[in-house]
């Protein structure tokens, strides 16, 4: 009986999976759907396991840099190819070479299909690595000194089909080249250039989000639980000690409003000619390093990003559903919102910004329409901060939209429907924010 387990995240035959907002990109996380070929039965299933085979096994990645060439090597090591039979994966023949393993391997344009051995296995390639997301904009780059990229676009995602229960237990180690200093990544370090890399969402477990490395200036903070670093190219333009302090100011709001914060967070950040905006990954984020910590308007460019790292709500979009804007409203809401409880602007401030956002997205008759970007964002902010009102009112302020947000944290894909079902679950039937016009 096999068990397959799908982990497709960043890239997928169909391009990149991620939502871009204007100035973020959201990473989407795991999706482990479990399919199992019932050929026998859970008992001789049993019987045909022998007991005191262990089923973890050892996965472990070995990352090289070549600046000079613009690519990275990868070696993906598995000391007990019986457990992790099978592993598919989107060729992109644009970026990715060299590719080879022991055990049968097939490569086309299309894919990558790797039967393991029973024993030792590796496969190697060869990746491209500097990438633009739009011309002149770039979401992943090397130079003679430094790399910034994210670990979802070295390592592919794959389709594996493993024993059923077996689970890696998964390393990444580094190789940096001569000159360069270290390297940053959102995954608890190990030591020196060795990272543990443990999702509990999936059993093949992958070095996702922001990484960076080379000759870096780097600042560090231990907020509660959480370890920061924010870590720019030296010469960077990013004012570290600024979000570092930001971060430690704002953080107590934002472990009170999700109650669940990481264990580590990496802010990475870099100026032109890489993409002018924030992007989330689920351990770390990027952020241009000429984009203000608060906006004109009010936002706050780094806690949109934190929410959406934070929370990990992505809206329910694509056959039939559209709820993008309730991941984007959110993350634009509490983008002031938290600012405002951490004492950082006054209720004036925050009535003025929720008034702009009210006219600029004033033309808006529906929130369900697709990527929700500009106007449509703004209007679900301002749906959001009156649903959070009644939601007080009628709990006698004893919940609040916070309540509802960490319902949908456990959920992670959200919907209209799972918003009201929360909702109603805190205060009742009958709210009007939900007989509003712009959720037709
Ligand atoms: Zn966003």
């Amino acid at each position: 009986m096999l068990h397959l387990s799908f982990d497709y995240l960043g890239r997928s035959s169909a391009g990149r999976v991620g939502k871009v907002c204007g100035a973020c990109l959201v990473l989407l996380f795991a999706v482990a759907l479990g399919a199992v070929a019932a050929e026998t039965t859970p008992e001789s299933a049993e019987k045909a396991q022998p007991e005191a085979e262990p089923r973890s096994y050892s996965l472990k990645y070995d990352l090289a840099f070549q600046p000079e060439k613009d690519t990275a090597t990868i070696r993906i090591a598995i000391d007990k190819g019986r457990l992790l039979r099978r592993m598919e994966f989107t060729n992109l023949p644009d970026r990715y070479s060299d590719i080879e393993a022991n055990g049968d391997l097939t490569v086309t344009p299309e894919k990558v299909v790797w039967k393991l051995p029973d024993e030792s296995a590796w496969l190697s390639m060869t990746v491209r690595v500097t990438h633009a997301k739009r011309p002149d904009a770039y979401d992943a780059m090397m130079t003679e000194d430094w790399a910034i990229f994210r670990g979802d676009d070295l390592i592919p995602s794959a389709a594996t089909e493993e024993v059923p229960g077996a689970y890696a237990i998964a390393t990444l180690d580094v190789s940096l080249p001569k000159g360069w200093k270290s390297i940053e990544t959102g995954w608890p370090r190990k030591k020196g250039t060795t990272f543990r890399i443990d999702n509990p969402d999936r059993l093949y477990d992958r070095p996702v989000g922001w990484m960076i490395a080379g000759k870096l200036g780097t600042r560090r903070s231990k907020i509660g639980t959480t370890s920061l670093a924010v870590s720019a190219p030296k010469g960077s333009a990013l004012k570290r000690m600024e979000v570092l302090t930001f971060l430690n100011f704002v953080w107590p709001e934002v472990k009170k409003a999700f109650s669940e914060v990481p264990e580590k967070l990496l802010v990475v950040g870099m100026g032109d000619p890489m993409w002018r905006g924030g992007l989330s990954a689920s351990n770390s984020l990027f952020l241009h390093a000429e984009r203000p910590l608060v906006s004109e308007n009010g936002t706050s460019p780094l806690i949109h990003e934190l929410t959406h790292m934070v929370t990990r709500i992505r809206g329910a979009k694509g056959d039939g559903a559209n709820d993008d804007w309730i991941a984007e409203g959110l993350a634009e809401f509490y983008s002031f919102e938290l600012l405002y409880r951490a004492g950082g602007m006054t209720k004036s401030r925050r009535k003025s910004i929720l008034t702009k956002l009210s006219k600029w997205g004033k033309e808006v008759s529906s929130l369900r329409e697709g990527d929700s970007k500009g106007p449509v964002t703004a209007r679900a902010v301002v749906w959001i901060d009156e649903l959070d009102r009644e939601i007080r009112r009628r709990s006698d302020g004893a919940s609040s939209i916070d309540d509802v947000t960490r319902d949908l944290m456990k959920l992670r894909k959200v919907g209209l429907d799972d918003l009201k079902a929360s909702v109603e679950a805190l205060v009742g039937e009958d709210v009007a924010a939900f007989r509003s016009s712009v959720l037709e």
